[in-house]
């Protein structure tokens, strides 16, 4: 997969997110609360694959993202590698009040990391932190797992909907933006009028001027005046 064909940009920039982890960690429940801002006691346990999507607004962009949902059935787990392979964000989840699900996750981890090759933006999302009284892992020990891996660290209630807003607006989208700027940079180009795929010459064209502005640091295109300047640019034979 080239960084090119890995969204769609024509419509709105797509990624999938995945999430992983022992069962009855809170998966489902943080997927239904990132989606739907619900908790439901009643959530079914996944059975097999689940998937939903919400649209999200990052940099003034619309994005959508694409969430799947994974089953710690042993039978299932066959399915979960392609899946994983595919996603652009990957959430590890543990629960806080069982040390075993904390235990897992070097193993999760790993074994994301085996079939991982592409860019993608790794979350530890340590669950359930509604019930403090309960608790097993500690912020401490979630926090240096991550640093140790260079990854982004949070904790959440499913249940209540704690640490969300600042893990997935503050972290996670802001790091999607920084490793697929690019995908941001050519949906711009798109939003102002630029056809990415007009024959193979114009193309290389508009890919130079996308390479000029990623080329040079101090333009940032993704702003709403930077779009109005090219809207202008563009009919520069007319009223000047
Ligand atoms: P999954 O197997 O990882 O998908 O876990 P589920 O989402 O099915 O949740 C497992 C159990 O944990 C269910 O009984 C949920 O109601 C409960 N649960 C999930 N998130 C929370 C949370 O943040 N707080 C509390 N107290 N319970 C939760
Ligand atoms: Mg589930």
């Amino acid at each position: 997969m080239t960084d090119e064909d890995s969204v769609n940009v024509d419509e709105v920039l797509k990624y999938k997110m995945i999430f992983v982890g022992d069962q009855s960690t809170g998966k489902s429940c943080i997927l239904n609360r990132f989606a739907n801002n619900q908790f439901d006691e009643q959530y079914q346990a996944t059975i097999g694959l689940d998937f939903q999507s919400k649209n999200v607004i990052i940099k003034d962009q619309d994005v959508r993202i694409l969430l799947y949902d994974t089953a710690g059935q042993e039978k299932f787990r066959s399915l979960i590698p392609m899946y994983i392979r595919e996603s652009q964000i990957v959430l590890f989840v543990y629960d806080i009040t069982r040390k075993d699900s904390f235990n897992s996750i070097p193993k999760w981890f790993s074994d994301v990391l085996d079939i991982k090759s592409n860019e993608a933006v790794f979350v530890l999302i340590g669950n359930k932190i509604d019930l403090e009284n309960e608790r097993k892992v500690s912020f401490k020990e979630g926090k240096q797992f991550a640093d140790e891996k260079n990854i982004i660290f949070g904790e959440v209630s499913a249940k209540t909907g704690d640490g969300f807003e600042d893990l997935f607006n503050n972290h996670i989208f802001e790091l999607l933006y920084v490793k697929f700027k690019k995908d941001f940079d050519r949906k711009n180009l798109i939003d102002v009028g630029y056809d990415l795929n007009v024959n193979e010459d114009e193309d290389n064209k508009y890919k130079n001027n996308i390479n000029n502005y990623a080329g040079n640091n101090n333009i940032k295109i993704g702003i709403k005046d930077e779009k109005k300047i090219e809207k202008k640019k563009k009919k520069c034979c007319k009223g000047y």
